[in-house]
Formats: C-alpha cells, structure tokens, sequence
C-alpha cells in the first residue's frame, strides 16, 4: 500500500518579511550625459529658485510679479497670461499638453524625464554632489561608513546634514514666493511677519525636500513614482532606451583574459566586467541585465563605460541610447533601423499641435468683458398677486479691465421695464446699469417679470447682453424664461 505523506509545515528557510535595499553609493563619473545634466539642473533650479523674481508690468492695481498663483483672488498670472477661476479649461489644456509631451518624450527616447528633468533625480543629484563634495568619493564614503564613529566624521555628518536643510529650506522658501509678491514676502519672512502659513508651507518642503533627496533618493524612484509602471505600459521596441549592446559587449571577460584571447586571434566581448556602470548608477542597476524598472535612463553608465573603453583602447558607446530592435537586427546580423515617425508619436504630436492651437486660438480671441448667468432651480418661476410670471437668474459679470466699468443690461426680446437688477440704477432706455471693480466679478440678482395677461409660453429664450456704457464692448449670455 502506497502511503501519502502530507506536508503540514512550510520546509522553506525562514525568511524575513521585509529586507532593507542596500545603500547605494554612487561614484562621481564624467563625460557628455553628465555634463548635459550638469547644465539641465543649473537651468531648472536657476528658473525655479529665481522666476518669482522676475518682474512684468501689467498696470496700475496689477501684481508685478512675472508668475504668480494670488489664491486671494482666485487668479494664476504666467507672464502676459492671466487664468481666472471661470477659465479653468486653460489648466485641463495645460494638462493635456503635458502629458502628451511626457508621452512623446517615453516614445522617442524612454525615460528621458526621469533621468534628466524630474524634480526628484535633480534634487537627488544636487544632495548627492553635496554628500561627495564633504565625504569623499564611493569608495571613501563606502569605509567611513563601515567604520568606527570618530570626531571628524561626526564633523562631516553633520555639516552634510546642515547643508542639506539648508538646500532643503532653501527649495521651500522659493515655493511660497510663487504664492505672494516674492521680495515683499521675502521681507516680511526674514522679520516675522509674514503669515503662519507661508511658514507651514516652508517647514513641509524643508522635510519633505531633506527626507526624500537625502534619504529616500532611488527609493522614490523604484517604488513610489507611478511614472516606470505607466511608461512601461507606454514604450515600444522602437523607443530609445539607455541599453547595454550585449551583441558587442558578450561574452564579457577580464580585461588580462581578453587580451589573450585576442592575441590568439579569438574575438572576446569588449565588457571586461570592471563594474563602473553599476558603481556610478544611482539606483544601483545592472544595465547588462536589460530592461529595468529602477533605470532612470539618465546616461550616467555610459560616461562611465565610454571612460573604460578609451583606457582599453575599444570604441566607445558599448552602453548606448540604442531600440530593443536594433539590438535584435544586429545579433541577427542585420543593420541598424530608426523609426521616430510611428504612429504613436504622430498621435502624441498631433494632440500637442492641436490643444496648443486651440489655446493660442483660445488666448487670442480673449476679451476683457464676459457674463454668465444662472436660473433659480427652486421655484424656476414665481406667480405675483397680479398675476404676473417672475423668473430670478443671478448673472455674473466679469471685467478683466484694470479699471472700474459701467454696464447697462439689456435682455432681447423683453420689455426694460420688466427687467430689474437688485441694487442697480435704471439707464435713461430704461434697462439696468451697474458698476464692476478693476479685475472683479459681479454678482447680480435679475427678476424678469412677464404680465401673465400676455400668456407666455412654457419656455422661451432669454437673452442677456452686458454693455460697456463708455466703449460699447459687448458680452451675452443666454437662458429661458419658464412659465406654467
Ligand atoms: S563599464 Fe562597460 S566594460 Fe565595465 S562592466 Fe560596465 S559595460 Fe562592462
Ligand atoms: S543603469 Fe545607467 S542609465 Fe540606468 S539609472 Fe543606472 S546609470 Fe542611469
């Protein structure tokens, strides 16, 4: 008789639910990518740190701050643009352009966002030229780590520290300035005396800017941004990727062995498995072990490589900006193809030619006056003693013009003399005029009354135009009159 032994217990080794992710410690590198994202974090973080600076006239009563968000006023200044809270369909065009460019961008050549201009791999690189500049290199900051707390390490720990919050502090400053005049606010910070929250706002980007640039760097990277999950999702083997050319690269040997083999006439890989790549990446990947969700494809393992190469005397770019495609034509002894014109990329750019044209058309056809309104829901309409039919809308009028403005209102089709506008004048035609502030929106109450001797119909349109009594400049709005 064959007996079956149950297994009643897991003969797996016990293994911890959580493992900490190794420390990596990036090692300085030099070459073309570096240098490029060297320029691109001077450029960004100047823009960043300096624009609530820039000054831009736009007339009496009008901040002068070049880009502003004023929450007071519920309006978003972007140089000679001026968003208010009724055109929030600027921001959803915005949007859309942004993360069709961001498409576009992973279409042609990957992760190119994330290794050069994501806020995150920028800070991060800026804590991480900090943390080489006052402990070392790899390879000294590797030692010191492993080894005994001594007075000058402390030293070193804590001006790294220090200087940190200070970047850290620094980044949050900027961020309020965009909120409020920023020499102004600047002022008023350095004496106390700007609002609480301005210093709340501060002290969040102070911690959140320290914990994630000095201490969370590739961890954001690898498990909190959506980003590598989505563009993943996104790519295609025509894409652009940083890749390791194995075709070239394989089979890797030591350099001494590689020598040989050559010297026998035998034709070795050119990786000669010295590891830079990985020691000056700074999410710790294998390039040579492909696709990786922790690349950010920021270049860097090709400086390194390219610099191993020209000491070996091999040609440079064994790592590359290189298509999966390519990699595969060339083991199958084929040559090289591009293809940046697919039907993705013509998509994402014909998405991005259209919302930015119908912005422009948008922004260039913008006027300084324009009206709303609004009907009662609950009673649509209202029956007087004299049994009269009464509808109440509420109309909102608003003036971008840095001045005060006269409006007469006039409805089409309707007697002046049945429209009334609470707390307005009536004009010498008779229909209603009221005042709106420099840059303000009005509220107005509107009773249009029908004589129900008339009999109106159950519904019939209204039409409201709003008009500059000085100018003539003219806006409408329309709605319906609703009786029994
Ligand atoms: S740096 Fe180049 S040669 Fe060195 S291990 Fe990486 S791929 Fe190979
Ligand atoms: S593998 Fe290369 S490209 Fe990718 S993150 Fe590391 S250094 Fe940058």
């Amino acid at each position: 008789m064959t007996t079956v032994q149950l297994q009643t217990q897991d003969d797996s080794p016990d293994l911890p639910l959580y493992v900490s992710a190794p420390k990596v410690y990036p090692q300085r590198v030099h070459g073309v990518y570096r240098r490029i994202k060297w320029a691109l974090l001077i450029v960004t973080l100047g823009i960043y740190y300096l624009l609530p600076f820039v000054r831009w006239n736009r007339g009496p009563n009008e901040p002068s701050q070049a880009v502003l968000v004023d929450l007071a006023h519920r309006k978003f200044y972007f140089f000679f643009i001026e968003i208010w809270p009724q055109e929030v369909y600027y921001l959803t065009g915005l949007l859309i352009l942004a993360a069709m460019t961001l498409f576009l961008m992973n279409a042609l050549a990957g992760r190119v966002w994330c290794g050069y201009l994501c806020p995150q791999t920028i800070w991060t690189d800026l804590f991480l030229a900090t943390e080489r500049l006052i402990e070392g290199d790899r390879r000294e900051r590797m030692l010191k780590d492993a080894g005994p707390w001594t007075l000058a390490r402390v030293r070193e720990k804590t001006l790294k520290h220090f200087t940190w919050l200070m970047i850290a502090w620094w980044t949050g400053g900027a961020w309020v300035n965009y909120f409020a005049d920023a020499p102004t606010l600047v002022h008023d910070l350095a004496t106390f005396q700007a609002p609480v929250v301005s210093y709340v706002w501060i002290g969040i980007l102070t911690f959140t800017t320290y914990v994630l640039a000095g201490f969370m760097r590739e961890q954001v990277c690898l498990y909190m941004c959506p980003w590598p999950r989505i563009q993943a999702a996104l790519t295609d083997e025509y894409a652009l990727n940083v890749m390791y050319r194995l075709d070239r690269g394989e089979p890797r040997t030591s350099f001494k062995k590689s020598l040989a083999l050559r010297a026998k006439g035998e034709h070795p890989g050119d990786c000669i498995d010295c590891s830079q790549c990985v020691a000056v990446c700074p999410t710790g990947v294998d390039i040579r072990q492909g696709a990786n969700l922790g690349c950010i494809q920021c270049g860097l393992c090709i400086d390194a490589c390219d610099s191993i190469m020209e000491k070996i005397g091999r040609p440079p770019r064994l790592i590359a900006y290189d298509t999966d495609v390519n990699v595969a034509r060339r083991v199958a002894g084929k040559a090289n193809i591009f293809k940046p014109i697919r039907s993705r990329t013509v998509l994402y750019g014909t998405i991005i030619a259209l919302v930015g044209a119908v912005m422009l058309l948008a922004l260039a056809n913008r006027t300084n006056l324009s009206v709303s309104a609004m009907h009662d829901r609950n009673p649509m309409f209202v029956k007087t003693a004299d049994g009269s039919i009464r509808n109440a809308l509420t109309l909102h009028i608003v003036n971008r013009k840095p001045m005060a403005r006269r409006f007469a209102i006039e409805a089409a089709g309707f007697d002046p003399a049945h429209v009334e506008a609470v707390g307005a004048t009536k004009g010498a035609d008779g229909w209603p005029v009221v005042e709106v502030g420099p840059d303000q929106i009005r509220e107005l109450r509107m009773l249009v009354t029908v004589p129900g001797a008339t009999h109106p119909p159950p519904k019939q349109d209204l039409a409201f135009t709003v008009v500059d009594v000085a100018s003539g400049e003219k806006a409408m709005t329309t709605d319906n009159f609703i009786a029994p």
